[in-house]
């Protein structure tokens, strides 16, 4: 039976060439570069609220990374150390080596560094804290909307969603549309370059995590503005075009989370240089709305201009 110790050596000790000091001692030492700041962010994923305790372990260490790496990149920082805690109900070794490849594969994609952590028995769970910088004055910060900024969404909400609805026997998904949802919800990609070519062309940003709504929301009550959004310039993702019920595809849609995507406020002066931007990173990049003055509220339009009635507005674990 391998020991804490050797669980730590054998899987979770890797190069760290640009920390001062890595995993083995009581503290990591790094050195941010001058003139960055650090941004720090924690996300933590417990089974049987984020993820079935079945899940393939491979997928768990993409995903428990890859959440991280959105909340840097929704703050237009560039990723450089993570540390990562660890409950473990035994020590599996066939499923820890498959979870550090799936860490380690995504962290060496974005030249991330594990730095440490802390490895524990316990029911299954993962806490990953990344570490990033951003040059002082230019992280993408939630409150920094401004009344007449272009509202722009990367990608394409719900397909996450959808998947989870189809695990749960709510709606039956079957080839490529199946597939295509399966993706985004166990291996999403961070838009880690998307946040930061964003810096000095968006105003605002925040990561989709918990539903579009609901996190545009938080755009608007930190920047004290509205927003006007287009019902029919929302992306949609063809396994939610293609769905049969569309109550329940128009819900991923705007509430279902799990997204990571990027929405983002940016000055309407930007938009040629957005656009630009995207074609250049092949990610697709949609215009999606207006921020207004007025209630932190969000009033979707359909092509007449009328308001359509959204439904519930995210996730939430307490509510
Ligand atoms: P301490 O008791 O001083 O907190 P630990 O015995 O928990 O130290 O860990 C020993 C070293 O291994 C530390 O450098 C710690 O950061 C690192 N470490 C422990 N668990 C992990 C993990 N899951 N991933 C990366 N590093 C880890
Ligand atoms: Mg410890």
């Amino acid at each position: 039976m391998a020991s804490e110790f050797d669980i730590i050596r054998k899987y979770f000790t890797r190069e760290a060439p640009t920390a001062d000091l890595g995993v083995g001692d009581d503290c990591a030492l790094l050195r941010p570069d001058p003139g960055m700041l650090l941004a720090v962010s924690t996300d933590m994923l417990t089974a049987g609220i984020h993820f079935f305790p079945d899940a393939e372990p491979g997928k768990l260490g993409h995903k428990a990374l890859a959440v991280n790496l959105s909340d840097l990149a929704a703050m237009g920082a560039g990723p450089r150390w993570a540390t990562l805690a660890i409950a473990l109900p035994e020590a599996d070794e066939k499923w820890i080596a498959a979870f550090a490849q799936g860490f380690f594969r995504l962290a060496g994609r974005w030249r991330t560094e594990l730095v440490g952590g802390d490895t524990t028995r316990g029911p299954l769970a993962m806490s990953v804290t990344v570490m990033g910088e951003v040059p002082a004055g230019l992280a993408l910060r939630r409150d920094a909307a401004l009344a007449g900024d272009d509202i722009w969404l990367s990608g394409a909400t719900g397909e996450a969603a959808l998947a989870l609805a189809h695990l749960k026997g709510r709606v039956k998904l079957e080839g490529a549309a199946l597939e295509a949802c399966l993706v985004r919800l166990h291996t999403p990609e961070p838009r880690v370059d998307l946040g930061v070519r964003l810096r000095g062309l968006a105003r605002s940003a925040i990561d989709v995590s918990d539903g579009l709504l609901a996190d545009l929301g938080h755009i608007l009550e930190a920047s004290r503005v509205g927003a006007e959004l287009a019902w029919d310039k929302l992306p949609r993702a063809k396994a939610l075009a293609d769905c049969p019920d569309k109550a329940l595809a128009d819900d991923c849609l705007l509430a279902g989370g799990d997204d990571y995507e990027l929405l983002f406020t940016a000055s309407k002066s930007k938009r040629a240089q957005i656009e630009a931007m995207g074609r250049d990173l092949e990610i697709p990049l949609a215009l999606i709305g207006v921020a207004v003055s007025g209630d932190p509220v969000v009033r979707l339009r359909d092509t007449r201009g009328k308001v359509v009635s959204s439904p519930r507005k995210g996730f939430d674990h307490f509510a």
